[in-house]
């Protein structure tokens, strides 16, 4: 009885939430899919139309969110969990969209347990067991491929991130992979990035990734899909760790 209902709330699955010239096209926009196969783009198209019934994507701050708008959220979103499924982004329902970047109230208490407050201006938010918030400025950008990343799997690695509590740059692990082989990976390459940042040199991702292990994990990820090459050149061990979490290579895809 309850899988028969979990089958009825998801609804059928199947890749008719996008028309094939929809999709072709869809396809041929995005420089995320770049080099993808047949197969994986098939499967990709199965796995936003589900997206697109198990999630609500809808518009904030006045901008009115249409079917067009919400697939295109949908396929990026499902970039990073082609080989893992939807199942890892439980625990949630919503995505919000603001016409551009928004406005976030953030709050925390440092090591004196001093509370602070500030005031940010965002392209994107990724809340505990709550929505995911984008700017559609920033997730055309990032689809065009105008922008070096991708608000949209930027956040959906957060997501990914918070699955086993805080934000920290480390996501429930598959067995078979080595918490301490994972830590010391993205240690050592946070720790090169931030001296680089630190001295002003010219970095291979954006420089809020020094932020915090949170924000490594969620850039390196978007690095990862977009520039896989240069994550693998600068950083072996961390690309090795997404490859065995993500199970996928995407500098397979583009080629020798
Ligand atoms: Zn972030």
């Amino acid at each position: 009885m309850l899988a028969r209902l979990t089958r009825w709330w998801r609804g059928p699955s199947g890749g008719e939430a996008f028309a094939d010239g929809e999709w072709a096209a869809l396809a041929a926009r995005l420089p995320l899919l770049e080099g993808w196969s047949a197969e994986d783009l098939d499967r990709l198209r199965v796995l936003a139309g589900d997206f697109l019934r198990r999630k609500v994507v809808q518009g904030a701050g006045g901008l009115e969110v249409d079917d067009a708008m919400r697939r295109l959220v949908a396929v990026q979103a499902c970039v990073p969990v082609l080989h893992l499924g939807l199942d890892w982004y439980s625990g949630w329902v919503s995505v919000i969209v603001y016409p551009d970047e928004f406005v976030a109230r953030q709050e925390w208490v440092d090591e004196d347990g001093v509370a602070h407050e500030v005031e940010r201006e965002l392209s994107g938010e990724a809340w505990p067991e709550g929505p995911a918030i984008l700017s559609w400025t920033d997730v055309e950008l990032g689809a065009d491929g105008e922008d070096w990343g991708n608000v949209v799997v930027h956040e959906m690695a957060h997501k990914l991130d918070l699955l086993n509590g805080e934000a920290n740059g480390m996501p429930p692990l598959h067995a078979g992979m080595s918490r301490s082989a994972w830590t010391a990976a993205f240690s050592s390459a946070f720790e090169d990035f931030s001296e680089r940042v630190e001295r002003g040199e010219e970095v291979l991702i954006d420089d809020y990734a020094a932020d915090d292990p949170g924000e490594f994990f969620a850039v390196m990820s978007e690095a990862f899909f977009l520039h896989p090459r240069d994550v693998r050149e600068a950083y072996p061990e961390v690309y090795g760790q997404l490859e065995a979490f993500y199970r996928q290579d995407p500098g397979l895809r583009l080629g020798p």
